[in-house]
């Protein structure tokens, strides 16, 4: 049934995402025998990249590298050259073109205003002002109605299924307002596209190590249990407890992705659609994250969805309820000593890629120090 070339590892690891990889990477380098398994038929987790005619399609959504962090830098650049890359997103209101995230370029285009002091009135005369009770009061409050009418309200009602005004404040507290024209999406020190794709991160992080895809360990965990002194397991948590305290929740997306005989749809990799009549809310041109001359070009649409127990959960949603069940479920991880959990849905924090490696490394470097008490 299961061909592998080994049969007793000191590892067992449970998706070939970022946090398996780099474990098993690292676990390798040190001596210990690894078999890493993936539900799916690749690679790489949800920052896999499949190369159609020398475009890197970003199949789980748009990833950029980002990091202040120099040895997270170097780290990721030992597998793949990277070049630099500014993050411009644009915001297609009803044909009406802005620039994101909110800067005084989106002022400009918005009120034909040209200076910081100029947008700063305009926004003080239509901010609301009174208690914030949900998300559209806080959004108000920060961009008045304008902005958060054309580009603000439809976006995010598309993205949670629900109207602004039974969203929390919270969700949007963060909102980046900047009365520079700085229209960089991040401000990292280092942000970076894998030139060819980050697919070939996870083919040299795990070379030589065997490696099973379309292999789900639900369904033979006794046996994959048996096999190593150790899983690590990078799943839903919820799922490996067998739902015990309830369902943690998630959201979901998909994606329709379309080959075009055109070289150039729209110019840039991520345009979003803000008004609520569009279903999708951004269209991805996946040549503009590594442009290289190639012919013709694909584009995704991403619709946000519920999730729902068969699709993908990409997003935690850590609000008070799922944060109370997400406990008790590491209450008993902590008794487990042949299991350890990590990553994104090992944890139920949405973590970026950076933060994915310094939380596997951080790990490794837990057990060296386990192994020397
Ligand atoms: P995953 O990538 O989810 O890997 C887990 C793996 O485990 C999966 O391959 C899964 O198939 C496998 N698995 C699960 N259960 C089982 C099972 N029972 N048996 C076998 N295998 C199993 N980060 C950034 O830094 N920059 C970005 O721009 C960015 N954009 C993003 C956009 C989207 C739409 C999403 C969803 C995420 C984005 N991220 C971004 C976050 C990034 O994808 C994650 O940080 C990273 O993928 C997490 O790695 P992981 O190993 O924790 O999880």
């Amino acid at each position: 049934m299961i061909v592998v070339s080994n049969n007793k590892y000191d590892y067992l690891i449970v998706g070939a995402g970022v946090f398996g990889s780099v474990c098993a990477h690292e676990l390798t380098k040190q001596g210990k025998r690894c078999l890493v398994i993936d539900s799916r038929n690749h690679i790489g987790g949800n920052c896999y990249t499949e190369n159609i005619n020398d475009i890197h399609v970003h199949k789980y959504g748009a990833h950029i590298f980002h990091t202040n962090d120099k040895k997270l830098w170097d780290y990721i650049n030992q597998f793949a050259e990277f070049k630099q890359y500014t993050h411009n997103v644009i915001a297609n209101y009803k044909d009406e073109m802005y620039t994101l995230p909110f800067n005084m370029w989106t002022f400009n285009q918005m009120w034909g205003v040209n200076t910081p002091e100029e947008a700063k009135q305009k926004i003080e005369s239509q901010k609301f002002k009174g208690e914030i009770t949900n998300l559209e009061e806080q959004a108000m409050s920060m961009v008045g109605t304008d902005i958060y009418n054309k580009l603000i309200k439809g976006y995010t009602e598309k993205q949670w299924n629900r109207p602004c005004t039974s969203l929390p404040p919270s969700i949007i507290k963060r909102l980046p307002v900047r009365f520079t024209w700085d229209s960089n999406y991040f401000n990292d020190k280092y942000t970076g596209i894998p030139i060819g794709g980050y697919t070939q991160i996870f083919e040299k992080m795990l070379e030589g190590i065997d490696t099973l895809l379309n292999s789900d360990y639900f369904q033979h965990k006794d046996y994959y249990d048996s096999i190593a002194d150790k899983v690590i397991y990078t799943g839903p948590i919820d799922k490996f407890f067998n739902y015990q305290y309830g369902k943690l929740e998630y959201k979901s997306l998909r994606w329709e992705t379309e080959k075009l005989e055109q070289d150039n749809f729209q110019g840039n990799p991520v345009i979003n659609y803000t008004d609520s009549e569009v279903p999708y809310t951004r269209i991805l041109e996946h040549k503009w994250f590594d442009p290289q001359s190639q012919k013709g070009t694909i584009i995704s649409r991403e619709y946000p969805t519920d999730y729902d127990g068969t699709n993908e959960p990409y997003y935690p949603i850590r609000d008070n309820k799922n944060t109370d069940i997400y406990n008790k479920y590491q209450e008993l991880t902590k008794g487990l000593d042949k299991y350890i959990f990590g990553g994104r849905l090992g944890s139920y924090v949405y973590y970026d890629m950076h933060q994915v490696i310094a939380q596997a490394l951080l790990k490794i470097m837990s057990f060296n120090q386990k192994n020397y008490q």
